[in-house]
Formats: C-alpha cells, sequence, structure tokens
C-alpha cells in the first residue's frame, strides 16, 4: 500500500487529503496529514475581526474534524525533510516514510526580520491583522482610537492574500464614517510596490478607489524599520523616507515554513518550494508536490489559487502512482472578493497570462468583475458556508473548474501582452502577484 503524507492540514493540504481519500480506495493508499495544531482558522475572516464583524471562535474550527473517515490525522510539529530516504521527522522524535509527499505548510509571518518589530510580541500602538490574536488586539485598539495618523503598511512581497491591506483601508473609511469621526483620521497606505497592486488594470481601479475615499498612497517604501521610542511612531524605509503614525497596521515579511529551510534541496532562501508551475511536482525529486501558499509559484498567495491548484495537483499524484505522465494544466488562476466598504465589494479573476479585466464571472451572465457592487459583498460573506461546505471537502462547483474562464470577460487580448512580461519577471521571485 502507498503512503500519501500530506504536511499542513490548512486549506491546501485538508483539501487534497479529502479528494485523494474519495479518489483512492483504503487498500490503495494511506493518506496522512501532519499538522501542529487542531485549530483551522478561516483566513478571509479575519480581515472583519478588527471592525467587530466576526469574532475568532466564529471562524475557526477542529482541524481533524475537516478531514474524511479513513485520513489519519497526526499532530505534531515538523521538524526536517529528508528527501534522499523518503522521510519526515517531526518534532516528537517520529519519522515517517513516504512514496508521495505533499508540502501545503503555506506561509509564515516573519516580523522578527523588521527592526523595531519582534516575534515576541508586538510593540506599542503596533498592530497586524494577519493573526487571530493580532485582529482582536487591533480591534481593541480601534475602539479606543478618536483620532490621528493610521498608517498601513505592507513590508514587502509576497503576502498572503495580497488585497488584504487594501480592504482594511477600505473598511477602515467605512468604520471610522460610521462612527461619525473619519474627519478626524488620516489615512495612508504605504507599500513596497510602484502603485496601489501588482496587476496594472486592477492598480487603476484600487487606486482610484484609495483617492475617492481619501486615503494616502505612498509607493515603493520599503520598510527598513518600525520605530516606536518617540510620539508619533515612524515608519523608517531603507532610502530614510519616514512616514509618520499613532496606530500602524503592518503586514510583516512571509517566508515559507521553517523546517523547509532545514531541509536541504526541499526549498528556495525564503522557504518557497520550488514547483513547476503548471503540474506543482517539486523540482528537488519527483514525489514531491507542493500547495498554496508553501509554493514559489508566480500566482497569489490566496486560498482560490489552492483551491484551483488541488484539483491538478491530486490529478497528478494519481497520474505519478500510476506511473502516467503529469497533467500541467494549472493556469495559475486566481480570484478574489475584495471588500471595498459601505456594503460593497469588487470581484477579480486573472491568471498567469491575463491580469484582472471588467466583464463577468464566470460566464457572460454573472458576477461583475472590477466593478463594486452589493452582490459581490453577499459573494464575500457567503464564501465563508462554500469555504467550510465545499471547498474543504474538496467537493466539485458546478460550471466553475480549474482554469480561468474566458467567457464574459472583456479586453483579454490587450492585456496579456503586458502580463506575459510581467510573469516571466515575477516567476524568478516568489509568487509576489
Ligand atoms: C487576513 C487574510 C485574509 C485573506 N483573505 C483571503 C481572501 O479573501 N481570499 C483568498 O482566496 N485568500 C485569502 N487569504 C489567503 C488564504 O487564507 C491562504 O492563501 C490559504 O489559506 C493558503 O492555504 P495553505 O494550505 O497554503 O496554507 P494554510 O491554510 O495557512 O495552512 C498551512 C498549515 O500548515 C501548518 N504548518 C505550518 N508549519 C508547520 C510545521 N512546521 N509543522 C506542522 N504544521 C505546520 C499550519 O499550522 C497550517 O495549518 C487571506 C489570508 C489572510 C491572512
Amino acid at each position: 500500500m502507498k503512503q500519501i503524507l500530506i504536511l499542513g492540514g490548512g486549506t491546501g493540504g485538508t483539501l487534497v487529503a479529502n479528494r485523494l481519500r474519495r479518489l483512492l480506495s483504503p487498500g490503495e493508499a494511506e493518506v496522512t496529514v501532519v499538522d501542529q495544531d487542531d485549530q483551522h482558522v478561516y483566513q478571509p475572516g479575519l480581515l472583519f475581526v478588527p471592525f467587530g464583524r466576526a469574532d475568532p471562535d466564529e471562524i475557526t474550527r477542529p482541524r481533524h474534524r475537516q478531514l474524511r473517515a479513513g485520513i489519519g490525522f497526526r499532530r505534531a510539529g515538523i521538524e526536517r525533510v529528508d528527501l534522499g530516504s523518503a522521510t519526515v521527522v517531526l518534532d516528537d522524535g517520529a519519522a515517517l516514510g513516504y512514496d508521495v509527499l505533499v508540502v501545503a505548510t503555506g506561509a509564515r509571518l516573519i516580523p522578527e526580520e523588521t527592526e523595531g518589530l519582534d516575534a515576541g510580541g508586538w510593540p506599542d500602538r503596533v498592530h497586524t491583522f494577519y493573526t487571530p490574536a493580532g485582529a482582536v488586539s487591533l480591534r481593541d485598539a480601534l475602539a479606543g482610537f478618536e483620532g490621528g495618523r493610521i498608517a498601513v503598511n505592507v513590508v514587502d512581497m509576497p503576502i498572503k492574500c495580497p488585497v488584504a491591506p487594501l480592504e482594511f483601508c477600505f473598511l477602515a473609511d467605512w468604520y471610522f464614517h460610521e462612527r461619525k469621526i473619519r474627519d478626524r483620521v488620516e489615512l495612508t497606505y504605504v507599500t513596497p510596490l510602484d502603485s496601489a497592486f501588482t496587476k496594472p488594470v486592477a492598480s487603476r481601479t484600487l487606486g482610484g478607489l484609495l483617492a475617492d475615499k481619501g486615503v494616502g498612497l505612498v509607493t515603493e517604501f520599503n520598510t527598513g524599520s518600525v520605530d516606536t521610542a518617540g510620539r508619533p511612531g515612524r515608519l523608517v524605509s531603507w532610502d530614510g523616507r519616514e512616514v509618520p503614525f499613532d496606530l500602524a497596521v503592518v503586514i510583516p515579511l512571509h517566508g515559507g515554513a521553517e523546517y523547509v529551510t532545514r531541509s536541504p534541496g526541499l526549498g528556495d532562501e525564503l522557504g518557497f518550494i520550488t514547483v513547476d508551475p503548471h503540474t506543482l511536482q517539486s523540482a528537488a525529486a519527483p514525489n514531491v508536490f507542493a500547495i498554496g501558499d508553501a509554493t514559489g509559484v508566480p500566482a497569489s498567495k490566496a486560498g482560490s489559487v489552492t483551491h484551483f491548484e488541488g484539483e491538478v495537483l491530486v490529478e497528478n499524484v494519481v497520474r505519478f502512482l500510476g506511473g502516467r505522465p503529469l497533467d500541467a494544466s494549472f493556469d495559475g488562476h486566481a480570484n478574489c472578493f475584495i471588500e471595498t466598504g459601505f456594503g460593497k465589494a469588487l470581484l477579480i479573476d486573472f491568471n498567469y497570462d491575463t491580469e484582472p479585466v471588467t466583464g463577468h464571472y464566470p460566464g457572460a451572465v454573472g458576477l461583475p468583475l472590477l466593478k463594486q457592487s452589493r452582490l459581490n459583498h453577499l459573494g464575500k460573506l457567503m464564501f465563508q458556508s462554500f469555504y467550510w461546505h465545499g471547498l474543504l471537502p474538496g467537493r466539485d462547483i458546478p460550471g466553475i473548474g480549474s482554469a480561468m474562464p474566458e467567457r464574459g470577460k472583456r479586453g483579454l487580448a490587450a492585456t496579456r501582452a503586458h502580463t506575459t512580461t510581467t510573469t516571466t519577471t515575477a516567476a524568478g521571485g516568489n509568487g509576489a502577484s
């Protein structure tokens, strides 16, 4: 019997395990998931916590309960992977062998890489909403905020859900309007990019929205340190520029899981796994695959990408075990609802070769693309239920496959020439799009 070992029981690990368990009989393969804890957080819900619109308890479920019967769950930290002996060593000393390994350990926040931030605790007036504890602490800080300067800062790319910090700005604008103190709050978005977002067409729309809502935009700001010694605090860039703040919302540097850097040959210098961007097979060993935020593919680090990757990856694990050629059909498909405040949201849909354009998704009739609408906001809210009951169990969605649909989109050809150039550049990086 074959041993399939899945490292990480988050979005990707869970959906891959469930799909594989359905496809392969218990006599064909044993499927085991390893994770360091048993708390599965619906991460898109973290965006709403600071504004009192969600609570960590409502967006967290036991990890092992999301796995189908017949899947083993091992709760332990991962120490290292030994590609030579096809073995994974856990922090309880156990060693697990595998025929196929799926790396799904996501991305890790590394605040300690930035001067002034510390892994042990966030300094006074500096917060993040990228963890449940951070989102709660930010909620309390916002509730007590009566006016002043708020800087929302992305330290460096790649980050999980690159639109989430923009959504935070839009929701903060709405939140302070609701509290009737918007005129007393100066909001500034501080990004290392040269515009509001990585993709030019979406960037124009999102940059326009920031301007409409009176949110300042500081670009090409590579944060060197976060200085909280005085009042106001200061974000200081490597080239000496400063952004003052009374409250900072920081999205820290991301990297792959730490054990990757302790596993020779497995990942790159940031701990992301180098895989073929179309088959998701690792460059390091043919029996290793990776999915989701853990990979270095030039796609967004998003749950939607992880979902679409899952279909191709599972097919390839089955083909690999059967000695058949792999399916190279993953196209970098990503889509994302972007909450814009006041009960509206945008939707973007794109892939490696095509940047977000206007039109509708998933066909000529459907949700409006790159346009604020109430329907998109309802879609964003309903997505949580789909996450627990459709995406994680690995169910197929009628009419929506892993490949990006072209029906209903306007002006695709014009954006392709441009995106091909940027994707080629990004491929050397780590999925910064
Ligand atoms: C604030 C926020 C908002 C977001 N909004 C959206 C959105 O609107 N739309 C969208 O598509 N995506 C969104 N995302 C991104 C989305 O949540 C992730 O892209 C997705 O969860 C990635 O899945 P994954 O399986 O790769 O990683 P994860 O789901 O993070 O799972 C990784 C797992 O690996 C485990 N692990 C890591 N290291 C170890 C170790 N050493 N030993 C044992 N276990 C380990 C972790 O415990 C975790 O369970 C958002 C993320 C954040 C933070």
